[in-house]
């Protein structure tokens, strides 16, 4: 193995792995380092996201889903179940297959790449060396003409509650329950507290989540959020807002946590508690002195708006850098370095991020909320347009939830669009489309969709702004 490469990647995760193909597409030379292992000992690429995060959750919010709807409504279909029972261990395994499947499938791109993937951990030295341990321990330098630091995020601790697996939870052990707790706490009414909330409240968990914040999603559109908090309550998901949490004791197989709210001092007694309160960026063992690389005040790694470090030559980006902790965030901007590197155009258009939770119904958006805009003080219009409307929907038996565009109303520019419903987050790709091309709401109303589709949704809310939604009646 060479000692020297153009690029040296450290981080093999979703903002990782990609800049370093993209830079073995780009004729450079390559090496991608990284050092996570999985519980069965094995080094694999993937990061957080196949590992341990956007894969493994979607494999079991799929599973959790099929599991309630063959138990719920099944029936309205006239399809007749004697018995529908849930076996956590089979779930399990598939879950492990896709990950697998997934992670084994970097190697085969690095390999048609040209990419050099090395397991084990990366160091940064001053100079653009970097100090390699194997997997088996041995110790090498090797020197890039660039390196990209892309080491990530973990889950946040809580000082007032510690993790104590198998009881106090973060998401990793979430995700890798062998048994449906009869009484399950979340902290944290985040994206990975209700897409994991809703996995084990389908599988008949008890679940009570409880949030520091008096609002939920306060992110997200305030109507999205708003029809989101029916549909959770609905389902039985006990969210408690306004909750502050103050600690957690193990009491023999159980956790009381003990929190505040604006009534005074409660205790919540759980079998397992997830703790859920966000992620901090990663950059342990990451940086040796003399690297001129900085860290902000919340420990992320600063980065320009195409992720140059302060040092020459020393690139960073994902969850380790400012901007939403998203795994297509990482990937583009991780595609744009490697682009930048070789002298190529290079650019992420921080303004238009989908964002998507993968609960039943779905939420998405981009762009601006409706608050936002308001705040802005430029005039705008809306449009809305409610799946209960839509054939598909009905079809499909998942007639709920809206469509929603915030477009400006001078130039009629689309400045956002709200989704919650069957499919949100495939439907909310047309949208970021448009507002990539800055398209007007017209465009969109001009646009052909077929029928009877999901998105036709989105075509009618896009006339709705203009009070012309033909399915709808406009207001
Ligand atoms: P990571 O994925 O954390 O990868 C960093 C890699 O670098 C790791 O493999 C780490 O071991 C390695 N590393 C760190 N330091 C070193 C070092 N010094 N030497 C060698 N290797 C090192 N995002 C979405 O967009 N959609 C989702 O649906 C989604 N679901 C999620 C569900 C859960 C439960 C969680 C926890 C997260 C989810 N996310 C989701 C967030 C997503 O996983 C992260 O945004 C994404 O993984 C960040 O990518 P990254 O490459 O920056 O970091
Ligand atoms: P989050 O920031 O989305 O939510 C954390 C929540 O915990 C916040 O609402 C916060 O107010 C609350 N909280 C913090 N401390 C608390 C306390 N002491 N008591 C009660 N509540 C408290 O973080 P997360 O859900 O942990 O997710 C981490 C990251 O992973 C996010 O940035 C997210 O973007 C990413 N992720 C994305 C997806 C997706 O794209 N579908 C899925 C999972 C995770």
């Amino acid at each position: 193995m060479a000692d020297s490469f153009d690029v040296i990647v450290i981080g093999g995760g979703p903002a990782g792995y990609p800049a370093a193909i993209r830079a073995g597409q780009n004729k450079l030379s390559v090496a991608c380092i990284d050092e996570w292992r999985n519980r069965d000992g094995n080094y694999a690429f993937g990061g957080t996201c196949l590992n341990a995060g956007c894969i493994p959750s979607k494999a079991l919010l799929e599973s959790s889903e099929l599991y309630h709807r063959a138990r719920e409504e099944f029936a309205v279909h006239g399809i007749k179940l004697t018995e529908v029972a849930i076996d956590v261990a089979q779930m399990q395994k598939r879950k492990a297959a896709i990950v697998k499947t997934s992670t084994q499938g970097i190697n085969a791109l690095f390999k048609a790449a040209g990419v050099t993937g090395l397991h084990g951990h990366g160091k940064l030295l001053s100079g653009r060396r970097v100090a390699y341990t194997g997997a088996d321990g041995s110790q090498r330098e090797l020197t890039g003409r660039h390196v990209v630091l892309a080491s990530g995020s973990a889950p946040a601790e809580l000082k007032s509650v510690a993790f104590s697996a198998p009881h106090i939870i973060d998401s990793w052990g979430a995700l890798d329950l062998e048994a449906v707790p009869k009484r399950l706490g979340v902290i944290g009414a985040g994206v990975i507290g209700l897409e994991l909330g809703s996995v084990w409240r389908r599988l008949g968990s008890e679940v009570t989540v409880l949030e520091a914040l008096a609002d939920l999603l306060p992110m997200a559109d305030q109507q999205l959020a708003k029809e989101a908090g029916r549909h959770f309550k609905k389902q039985g998901l006990d969210i408690r807002l306004g909750a502050k949490v103050r600690g957690a004791k193990l009491a023999s197989d159980a956790v009381e946590v003990s929190y505040e709210d604006a009534k005074g001092g409660h205790t919540l007694t759980v079998d397992r508690l997830i703790v859920a309160a966000g992620r901090r960026p990663y950059t342990g063992d990451l940086l040796g002195a003399g690297t001129g690389v900085e860290l902000d005040e919340r420990g992320f790694i600063k980065v320009d708006e195409h992720c140059r470090t302060g040092a020459e030559g020393v690139w960073a980006v994902g969850d380790c850098v400012r901007g939403p902790m998203l795994a297509h965030k990482g990937k583009e901007e991780g595609v744009m370095v490697a682009d930048l590197i070789a002298g190529r155009y290079g650019e992420v258009n921080y303004k238009v991020i989908p964002a998507v939770i993968y609960t039943a119904p779905e939420i998405a958006w981009v762009g601006q909320t409706e608050e936002q805009v308001k705040a802005s003080g430029r005039p705008y219009k809306i449009g809305v347009f409610p799946f209960p409307a839509n054939g598909r929907a009905r079809a499909m038996e998942q007639a709920q939830g809206f469509a929603k565009i915030v477009a400006a109303k001078d130039d009629d520019e689309i400045l956002g669009v709200h989704i919650i419903g069957p499919m949100a987050g495939e439907l909310i790709a047309e949208a970021v489309l448009a507002m990539e091309y800055a398209a007007s709401s017209e465009d969109l109303q001009r646009t052909i969709h077929a029928h009877p589709t999901l998105s036709e949704a989105v075509h009618e809310a896009a006339l709705a702004a203009d009070k012309r939604a033909i399915d709808s009646i406009n207001r």
